[in-house]
This record gives structure tokens, sequence and C-alpha cells, in this order.
């Protein structure tokens, strides 16, 4: 006979039971919430610190690259995370040369697309 676990959402973010491999804790917390304290929190910066060890990379990228034709390169899937990193760095003066690869969900006639600003 199969048992099917109570439905549960974490106390503290939005997961819930629809994850088939969600682990709570006696206080309601998931296991993702867990991993992002224990990992992902130790080189998570969103404040001042963040943005001055940002700002020493893309100093330090587009001094390494100020002869070359782009200083950087990253993927633009077309979805908005990698689409924001594109825009931000524009903003923020490196010349990054952008590259798409078509995996077959384009629009497009050609497989290979790379462009930059
Ligand atoms: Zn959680």
């Amino acid at each position: 006979m199969m048992t099917v676990a109570a439905y549960q959402v974490c106390t503290r973010c939005v997961m819930d039971t629809t994850d088939p491999d969600i682990t709570f804790d006696d206080q309601g917390i998931c296991h993702h919430c867990h991993e992002f304290d224990q990992i992902t929190a130790k080189r998570w910066f969103p404040n001042a610190q963040g943005e001055s060890q940002m700002q020493n990379t893309f100093t330090r990228i587009k001094a390494e690259g100020a002869n070359q034709e782009y200083d950087s390169i990253i993927g633009l899937s077309g979805g908005i995370d990698s689409s924001y990193l594109a825009v931000m760095l524009k903003d923020r003066g490196l010349r990054p040369l952008v590259m798409h690869v078509d995996g077959g969900w384009n629009n497009l006639d050609s497989t290979f697309k790379c462009n930059t600003w």
C-alpha cells in the first residue's frame, strides 16, 4: 500500500511538497533553505560588499581586455537571467562577446548565432 505525505509548505520560503524530494525540519523549514544557509549564503552579498566585489571584478576584466575586441564572453539564452546579465554588463561598460546557441527552440534559420553590441 502506498502512503501519501500530507501537503506541507516551508515556514520560511514558498517550497512545498510538490517537490517530491523535499524534507522539513521540526520547525517546518525545508532542506532548500538549509542548503541556502550552509552553501549559497557564504557567497551571497546582496549589499555594498557585493557591489564593491563586482565593481573590482569589472575593473579587472576591463583592464585585461582593454586591447581586445571583446573583454568578456557570456551566453545568452534569451531568458530573463542571461538577458539581465547582458544588459547589466553593457550598462557597466563591459564589451562582452554575447553568444547564443539555438538548441532547437528558436524561430531562426541558423543553428548558431553570435553577436555583440
Ligand atoms: Zn524553505
